[in-house]
């Protein structure tokens, strides 16, 4: 994960380990390197901006200090930038006050939704949450049975159509799943929609209805971070036709560059609140700013 920027970054910090003090020079030369390397990793322009100017600015009005010798310095101004443009605080989830709780995920096919439905009930069955999970996904063949399949593994409730009863209707599937899970005393409902290859006023459209059929507590855009920073153009895309409260990022594990995750965060000011690291049901959990800097710096 990540290990391109990391070994970049390294770098950067190696040629400033036998400096006493740091010059203007030494400070614009290492914030060019640092330029270079997230421009490397993918990173979103306006993203990269952002992060060298306060990188320069606090280098330069960095106190000689007896703790930190300069480049320890740096690595400290840069990981708290890491943690910054990552989002700061980790955001949790917000349950409903009358359960159930309803989390929508909405992003393109491929993604890793459906997996993502399936790590996200199991994480909460193990905090002893009894969720739901709605096959709402009636695009894509197979979708369905998916979910179930993953429900089963995850160990928790699957909603789907049956015959009759709204067959190929997403919107009356979410709806009816919310009477469902409340008459079965799910305090949980996580709704996988459809997605398709790409943005579609349909797919939107379809999503949209959904939303409004359900008002979800929570509507989290799930996205591919091995994309770079095509994320951002897809997120932005679902923030005006669904809009959403957070990002789950998925195949991180695959991903050496970084892109997607240092440029969403910034660009549609919405947290990155999950991350999935892997195909197996346990490759999952909240996302944490502070490690996922330390990890890039380690
Ligand atoms: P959906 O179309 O959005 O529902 O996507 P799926 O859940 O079907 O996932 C698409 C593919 O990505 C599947 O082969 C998943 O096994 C894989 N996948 C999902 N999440 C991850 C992840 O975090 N890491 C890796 N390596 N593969 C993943």
């Amino acid at each position: 994960m990540f290990e391109t920027l990391s070994d970049r970054l390294t770098s950067v910090f190696s040629s400033l380990r036998s400096k006493g003090r740091l010059s203007e020079a030494d400070i614009d030369a290492t914030c060019r390197e640092i330029r270079i390397a997230l421009l490397e990793a993918d990173v979103a322009l306006p993203v990269v901006k952002t992060f060298v100017a306060q990188v320069k600015e606090r280098a330069r009005g960095a106190e000689v200090s007896q703790a930190l010798n300069p480049a320890q310095q740096v690595v400290k101004i840069v990981n708290d930038e890491l943690i910054e443009v990552l989002g700061g605080e980790t955001r949790r989830l917000r349950y409903a006050k009358n359960p159930p709780t309803v989390i929508m995920l909405a992003g393109l096919q491929g993604a890793g939704k459906t997996t993502l439905a399936g790590k996200l009930a199991r994480w909460l069955r193990d905090q002893n949450h009894v969720p739901l999970l709605v096959a709402a996904d009636l695009q894509r063949p197979n979708a369905v049975q998916q979910l179930a399949v993953m429900a089963e593994r995850a160990g928790v409730a699957v909603y789907a159509p049956e015959p009759g009863n709204g067959v190929g209707d997403p919107i009356a599937v979410a709806r009816q799943s919310i009477d469902h899970a409340r008459r079965q005393q799910h305090d949980i409902v996580i709704i996988d929609t459809a997605g398709r290859l790409g943005i579609d006023q349909e797919l939107m459209k379809q999503a949209a209805d959904i939303r409004d059929a359900v008002s979800p507590d929570e509507v989290l855009f799930v996205v591919d971070a091995m994309i770079g920073q095509d994320a951002v153009s897809t997120a932005q895309a679902f923030m005006e036709g669904v809009g959403f409260d957070g990002v789950v990022l998925t195949k991180l594990d695959g991903d050496a560059r970084g892109g997607a995750a240092l440029s969403v965060r910034h660009i549609t000011g919405k947290p990155i609140m999950f991350a999935s690291t892997g195909e197996k049901l346990e490759d999952f959990d909240a996302f944490h700013p502070d490690r996922m800097a330390s990890r890039i710096l380690d």
